[in-house]
C-alpha cells in the first residue's frame, strides 16, 4: 500500500496547525531529548511518573498503518534507546511501552501516532491507571530533560 493510498492524505486532518507534536521547537523545544532523521523522543508534559516520554514520528499519521518502514524501524530503535536511557537514569522496576490509539483507548492526541514508555516502580499503580490518567510528580521536566538528553546522545553514538 502507498503511502499516498493510505497516509496523509486520506488519515491526517488538513489543519494540523494546533498539532503538538507537530510543534515540537516552538514552545516544547524544552522537553525535546532526542532527534531522530524520521521522529523524535520529547518529554510528556503531564507525565505519570518520573521519565514518562514519548516517541514520535515527524509526520502528521495517526495510527502505525499510516507509517512507512523506514518510520517503524526508526520508532522501534528510538524506543530501544529510550529504554536503554530510562533504565540508566532512573534504574526503574519496570517500564510501561505502549501505544493508544483512539479516544476510547486514551489517547490525549488523536492525530498524530506516538508511542508511550513509562518507568514503573513496585508499589505504583497498575497499567490501566497508566493509559487513562496523569499525574504530575516532584522533579521538575528540565531537569528531567537535562539528566536524559546526554544519555540518549551517548547511546545513540553507540548504536551504529
Ligand atoms: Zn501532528
Amino acid at each position: 500500500m502507498t503511502r499516498a493510498a493510505h497516509g496523509e492524505d486520506e488519515s491526517a486532518p488538513s489543519d494540523n496547525s494546533a498539532c503538538i507534536f507537530c510543534e515540537p521547537r516552538g514552545r516544547n523545544a524544552d522537553l525535546i531529548l532526542y532527534t531522530g532523521r524520521l521522529c523524535y523522543v520529547i518529554l510528556n508534559l503531564y507525565p505519570y511518573n518520573n521519565g514518562h516520554l514519548m516517541v514520535v514520528p515527524n509526520r502528521h499519521i495517526r495510527d502505525l498503518a499510516s507509517t512507512d518502514a523506514d518510520e517503524r524501524a526508526e520508532l522501534m530503535a528510538l524506543s530501544r534507546l529510550a529504554e536503554m536511557a530510562l533504565g540508566e537514569a532512573y534504574s526503574p522496576h519496570g517500564i510501561n511501552a505502549g501505544i493508544n490509539l483512539g479516544r476510547p483507548a486514551g489517547a490525549g492526541v488523536l492525530n498524530h501516532l506516538h508511542i508511550h514508555l513509562v518507568p514503573r516502580w513496585n508499589g505504583d499503580t497498575s497499567f490501566m491507571a497508566v493509559v487513562g490518567n496523569t499525574r504530575v510528580l516532584p522533579e521538575d521536566l528540565p531537569h528531567t530533560a537535562a539528566r536524559l538528553r546526554p544519555i540518549f546522545e551517548r547511546l545513540a553514538k553507540e548504536d551504529v
